[in-house]
Order: structure tokens, then C-alpha cells, then sequence
């Protein structure tokens, strides 16, 4: 799958409180690419992501998916394309805490009332090295356990790309540099895209191709 994007901005505001927290962005992401966008808070970074992950609209510019544009369709499409395509990975890891790992990894499924493939469940949680942890509670896992156990939610749908905000935000510097070893597993075994925003040039730099964000200008380092 290919994103392009096109000359996107985001606009919140007017007259004196208009604020630019995207400035005319132009790239594309192919199938299989490991990408970071770094910048300090306020920089644009979480405007992007909501812009190409069609979480919210651009106020101009274009994201296409396969040459499709996602931000054409009506909301109950965009949220059933999220839903499919896209895997969502967040700073705090949203896990729901009355339920098991195992649980909260197939939720999605059961919200599309779609029945868990096991084999790929399991494939997924040995990946992720949970397999032995399915039945606790998160409260009983360690925070690094809990964000892969929010990976594995993530890729539950087995979507063509995960969109990860901050991932590490919330762990020591051991545990954040295994989550995004774990990420660059997902894309080598499993031939998932990753997007990665990030504050820390360490795990900024764990990504082969590597963008900053300034004041809503995003650059990519790693042009050749
Ligand atoms: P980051 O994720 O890098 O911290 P954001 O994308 O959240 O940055 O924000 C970029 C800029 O846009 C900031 O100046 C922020 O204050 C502004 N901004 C973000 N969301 C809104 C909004 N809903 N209304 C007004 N301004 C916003």
C-alpha cells in the first residue's frame, strides 16, 4: 500500500488566534517503510498523524491510500477504513482494565463482531513475547508489557500500517528502545508500514527513514 501526500495543512483558527500547525506537507510513505517524525511538543507532530491516519480533515491538501483519497468519503466510511487499515498505538495504552491481555488484544474484532483468528493471535503474541502473560490483568503486567500488549491490539485486524503516537512516552529508556525493536519486527516479519512520532531523537533515530517537524514544517533527514 502507498500513501501520498500532497500539499497538506492544517489551519486551527482565525484572524489573531489563527495558528498554521501543519505548513503545506508533501511525501509518501511505501509499503514496508519505517518512518519517524520528530519535533518538540506543539510542533504539528499529532496534527499530521490525525491528518494521514483520517482522524481528522485537512483544512487543505490531499492524503491518498492506493490512489484513493480518505478524506472524500463520509465519516462511517473513514472510520470503517481506520478500522480495517490502520493499527493505532498511543502513549498511554488505553488498555481496558477489567479485562485480560487476551481480551483487550481481540476487542476490536468483537466491536466488528468478526471471530478471532487464534492462530494468528497467538502468532502475534509470541512475536510480542506476551504468550505466557494472555490471561493477566494489565494492572499485573509490567508497562512495557502493557504497550505490546496494546501493539498486539493494534495488529489484531491485521491492518497495512500502524500509526504510533509517543509510544514510548510512558516507559524507561529499556523498555521504550524494546517497543520499537518489537516495531521493527512487525515490519520485518509481518510486512507492516510504521509511522512513529516521537519527542526523543534516540528512538527517533531507530527508524530508517527519519523526518523533523518544526512549527508545522516537516523535512525529511534522510532525503537522498
Ligand atoms: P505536537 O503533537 O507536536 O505537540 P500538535 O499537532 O498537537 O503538536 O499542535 C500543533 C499546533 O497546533 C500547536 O500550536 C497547537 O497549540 C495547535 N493546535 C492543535 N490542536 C488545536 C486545536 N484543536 N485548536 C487550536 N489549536 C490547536
Amino acid at each position: 500500500m502507498k500513501i501520498t501526500v500532497r500539499h497538506l495543512s492544517k489551519i486551527y483558527g482565525s484572524g489573531e488566534n489563527k495558528v498554521t500547525a501543519l505548513n503545506d506537507a508533501s511525501f509518501d510513505i511505501a509499503s514496508r517503510d519505517f518512518i519517524s517524525v520528530m519535533g518538540p511538543s506543539g510542533s504539528g507532530k499529532s496534527t499530521l498523524l490525525h491528518l494521514i491516519s483520517g482522524l481528522d480533515k485537512p483544512t487543505a491538501g490531499t492524503v491518498l491510500y492506493d490512489g484513493l483519497d480518505i478524506h472524500r468519503g463520509n465519516d462511517k466510511e473513514l472510520s470503517a477504513f481506520r478500522r480495517q487499515r490502520i493499527g493505532f498505538i498511543f502513549q498511554q495504552f488505553h488498555l481496558l482494565p477489567v479485562l485480560s491481555a487476551k481480551e483487550n488484544i481481540i476487542m476490536p474484532l468483537l466491536l466488528d463482531k468478526k471471530d478471532p483468528d487464534e492462530v494468528y493471535v497467538s502468532e502475534v503474541a509470541d512475536l510480542l513475547g506476551i504468550g505466557d502473560r494472555l490471561t493477566h490483568l494489565p494492572g499485573e503486567l509490567s508497562g512495557g508489557q502493557q504497550q505490546r500488549v496494546a501493539i498486539a491490539r493494534a495488529l489484531i485486524a491485521k491492518p497495512d500500517i500502524i500509526f504510533a503516537d509517543e509510544p514510548t512516552g510512558n516507559l524507561d529508556s529499556r523498555s521504550g528502545s524494546e517497543v520499537m525493536r518489537m516495531l521493527c519486527d512487525i515490519r520485518e516479519r509481518l510486512g507492516k508500514t510504521i509511522v512513529v512520532i516521537t519527542h526523543d531523537s534516540r528512538i527517533a533515530n531507530m527508524a530508517d527513514r527519519r523526518f523533523t517537524i518544526a512549527d508545522g514544517a516537516l523535512t525529511e533527514v534522510t532525503a537522498s
